[in-house]
């Protein structure tokens, strides 16, 4: 889009003030995307979670001279201009539904419960060269992505395909407001969001109001509901169905279990395509491609080219600790303007490194002119300060002049590898952008530290899923302390609070003063309680702005001390703790007028007043841990009476969130939960694992009837079978308890017994003769095992287990 903010404000009725002349090309509703000041306008948007009028001062600073907002916030600089609605996501609804019919463009919208993102991924990798398309970045299909979305587009776009999400009732008429697709898309009917929805019925008439006033819609005919549906509301419209029963427009012809290539009836004839992946879910979705392909007229031959050619749709972006302290984000699955924006702002998210580097080669998928296209590039990347840039491909490198960064130019990644100063290259964040062809996965296993196979794949959309759905129990206005202690349950130090801090948590919580120390310098800047400090971390803790919890009188005077020390005046905060029932740490009602003597006397603050109960995920303790809950109010009650601080009141942590959520107070303390693990039967189905401890096998043996394996021949074959060797044992964090049939691994969904004893560095599984290969990958917890599963075979809690994993087994962090 491209706008004066006149044009802006007359377009949604709005209230303008100061230069009516500004033009603006983008908005951003996120204060920490703002890399470039030039054309671009910053939306204070309200959401139940957040107000962004807190950001506008951020904004401002950042050089932004254009304000959306529900009100002129005074105290900001002079030359602003303002643009002043009293709805904000009402202005962008308006903004998108204008700015479209201002285009002349066809449009697709893309809803149903799953497959709204791989559908429209894939469209638009069959149609880019047809014509020039814009898309939904990643799925972006909310009631703030889709009108973000639709304005992307430009004037020279000829097809817009978007998709449409929806998760309450009454949503999609405001979406419909904003878009009526001439194509619609119905991809599957699931139970995924029906939470808010009385029953499936409810869910599939609101979102079939997306296509009132579609000209044709194209839609899964397996769903007997959705087809009668459909059939019935929309009888006046072109209807297409796909699917694998006989009924259907398009439809497979052939047996699923067929070895070769499937037989496609289509509108006009048959095609034959061999698809690999045959699960249901991607017929599905190549069904609802091929039906779009086929209602556009795409030719046949083009149709059968095109499916055979469609990616993967990964839309994971991973970060994989490198080689010499660099830090590899790895987004090499696809590369379109969009995706390569999406990658470059992420790179914000990482703060501790010395530099930021750039690997991009040519841009393939992409229909445009390459001047025009690698001008566009140029920039883009020119937003964000880069340390060095390497250009990759005959393409790009004729632009190289274009870069304000230090540019240099390689043919293919192989010259790249072997470049001497890429190699020296340390304590960066090396980003690795790039079309498929270029092979990048190459340059990734060169640049990671050892190639250890065996790794803990930490999946940080599950923590923020799990934080959302502990999240959706509590009131708005609950704050959240994180419970990183013990390097974040064994899941890392840094990356898991950074990622945290970068995701509305308030605080975080460690037991000693160097983990705290160890997150402070690595630039995490959020309040962080220290649970347990030592007799020798006082200075430590003032030093880096940590908050010590205070659980005893020794402790209170150690700290006191040690503020003397160091010339301390200002009032300092601190976390009581309670005594309730743990009988382990904490103040008693006996304690407390000395208590707040001592506080009062030397000038502290009361940050918080908390407590820990000891049974909040056991039903048969429910009277025990209300008691526990109801002393923690007299007590604190007691003291909030008695001082002029506001402390914040918690005692909940993970299971007492979803068991005891009237007592969340003003915060809520949340651990195991982030990583999906749960003991109540109605919360497990809800969280998603968010750790998997995996590896490969290193040799498969056989052994014969009466070889023995391992030390000490624990283990002696009664008939022929295979022994697989994997390359992890005690020192990873494997128990030798799980020696000899005690312990299972999963190979392929399939659980074997762990044989012969645990050694330090192996352990060594029979796998019968089963077809199972040398590199296979072998899945030590979570998944089959699931994580309660191995702690089971282990004799203990998956606490226990995720905090044994050892600090030599490597960490990669997955994200979107
Ligand atoms: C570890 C810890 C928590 C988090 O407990 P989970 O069971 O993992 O949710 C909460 N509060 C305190 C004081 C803790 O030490």
């Amino acid at each position: 889009m491209k706008y004066t903010a006149q044009e802006l404000a007359s377009m949604t009725n709005s209230r303008i003030t100061g230069n009516k002349n500004e033009v603006v090309e983008q908005l951003i509703f996120d204060s920490r995307l703002i890399f470039s000041s030039k054309n671009n306008a910053f939306i204070a948007l309200k959401t139940q979670k957040n107000n962004g009028s807190k950001y506008i001062k951020e904004a401002i600073e950042k050089g932004i001279k254009v304000i959306i907002a529900d009100e002129i916030y005074e105290s900001s600089g002079q030359d602003i201009t303002w643009i002043i609605t009293s709805d904000t996501q009402n202005f962008l609804r308006q903004l998108a539904h204008h700015h479209l019919q201002n285009l002349n463009i066809k449009t697709i919208g893309i809803t149903g419960s799953n497959g709204k993102t791989i559908v429209k991924e894939w469209l638009y990798q069959c149609l880019w060269d047809e014509m020039r398309v814009v898309k939904s970045p990643k799925s972006y299909n909310s009631q703030i992505g889709l009108p973000l979305s639709i304005l992307q587009a430009n004037n020279d776009d000829e097809l817009g395909i978007f998709e449409v999400g929806i998760s309450k009732p009454h949503e999609m008429e405001k979406q419909s407001e904003v878009f009526s697709p001439q194509i619609g898309v119905f991809t599957h009917l699931g139970s995924a969001h029906s939470e808010y929805f009385e029953n499936e019925e409810q869910l599939l008439n609101e979102k079939l109001k997306l296509f009132e006033k579609s000209e044709v819609i194209i839609y899964n005919g397996d769903h007997p509901l959705v087809k009668s549906k459909i059939q019935s509301l929309y009888s006046n419209k072109t209807l297409i169905s796909y699917g694998l029963d006989t009924s259907n427009d398009i439809l497979i012809e052939s047996p699923i279990d067929q070895e070769e290539a499937f037989n496609i009836k289509v509108l006009d004839g048959h095609i034959q395509i061999p698809f690999t992946n045959r699960d249901q879910a991607t017929l599905h979705n190549a069904l609802a491609v091929i039906a779009v392909l086929n209602f556009l007229k795409i030719t046949h031959s083009k149709i059968v080219e095109k499916i055979n050619n469609l990616q993967a749709v990964e839309m994971r972006m991973e970060s994989i600790k490198g080689e010499r302290d660099n830090l590899i984000i790895n987004d090499s699955y696809n590369l379109d303007l969009d995706s390569l924006k999406i990658a470059l702002s992420t790179l914000n998210q990482y703060g501790n490194k010395s530099q930021k580097i750039l690997v991009l080669t040519d841009i393939h998928d992409v229909k445009d002119h390459s001047e025009h296209l690698y001008h566009t590039v140029a920039n883009l990347v020119n937003e964000h300060s880069l340390g060095k840039i390497y250009l990759i491909g005959t393409e790009i490198t004729k632009f190289a002049h274009l870069f304000n960064s230090k540019t240099y130019s390689f043919d293919n990644i192989q010259e790249l590898i072997e470049d001497q100063e890429f190699n020296s290259i340390e304590n960066s964040l090396i980003l690795l952008k790039g079309a498929r062809k270029f092979e990048l996965e190459n340059l990734k296993k060169e640049l990671e530290l050892q190639s250890h196979d065996t790794v803990l794949e930490v999946n940080l959309n599950a923590i923020l899923h799990n934080i959302n759905v502990h999240r959706s129990f509590l009131k708005p206005e609950t704050k959240m302390m994180a419970m990183v202690k013990a390097y974040s349950y064994g899941l890392g130090g840094y990356e898991i609070a950074e990622f945290l801090q970068h995701h509305n948590i308030n605080y975080l919580g460690v037991a000693y003063a160097d983990e705290g120390v160890d997150l402070r310098k690595n630039k995490v800047t959020l309040p962080i309680m220290v649970m347990n400090p030592e007799l020798n971390s006082y200075d430590t803790i003032i030093d880096y702005q940590l908050e010590p919890e205070i659980y005893s009188f020794k402790v209170l005077d150690l700290f006191l001390k040690a503020l003397r020390k160091k010339g301390i005046h200002e009032r300092y905060p601190i976390h009581i703790k309670l005594e309730t029932g743990m009988h382990r740490l904490g103040f008693r009602r006996e304690d407390l007028d000395e208590l707040l003597l001592k506080i009062k006397e030397n000038n502290l603050r009361i940050a918080s007043i908390f407590t820990h109960l000891s049974s909040a995920d056991d039903p048969e303790e429910r009277e025990y841990t209300l008691a526990q809950i109801d002393l923690y109010t007299n007590n604190s009650d007691y003291i909030l009476a008695r001082t002029e601080d506001k402390p914040l009141r918690h005692c909940l942590n993970s299971p007492g969130i979803t068991n005891y959520t009237e007592y969340q107070f003003d915060m809520v303390r949340i651990g195991i939960g982030m990583i999906g693990y749960t003991t109540n039967p109605a919360i497990q189905p809800l969280l998603q694992s968010a750790v998997c401890f995996k590896t490969v096998i290193t040799q498969i043996s056989p052994l014969h009837p009466g070889e023995s394996l391992g030390y000490n021949r624990r283990f002696k074959a009664t008939n022929d079978t295979n022994i697989a060797t994997i390359a992890v044992g005690y020192a990873d964090g494997i128990p030798r308890l799980l020696s000899n049939g005690k312990g299972f691994v999963g190979i392929k969904g399939k659980l074997y017994p762990i044989q012969g004893n645990v050694c330090m560095d192996m352990l060594m599984v029979d796998i019968g003769n089963d077809p199972i290969e040398e590199g296979d990958d072998v899945i030590i917890f979570n998944g089959n095992p699931s994580l309660e599963k191995f702690a089971e075979y282990c004799q203990t809690i998956p606490y226990e287990v995720l905090t044994s994993v050892s600090r030599r087994v490597k960490r990669i962090y997955i994200k979107d």
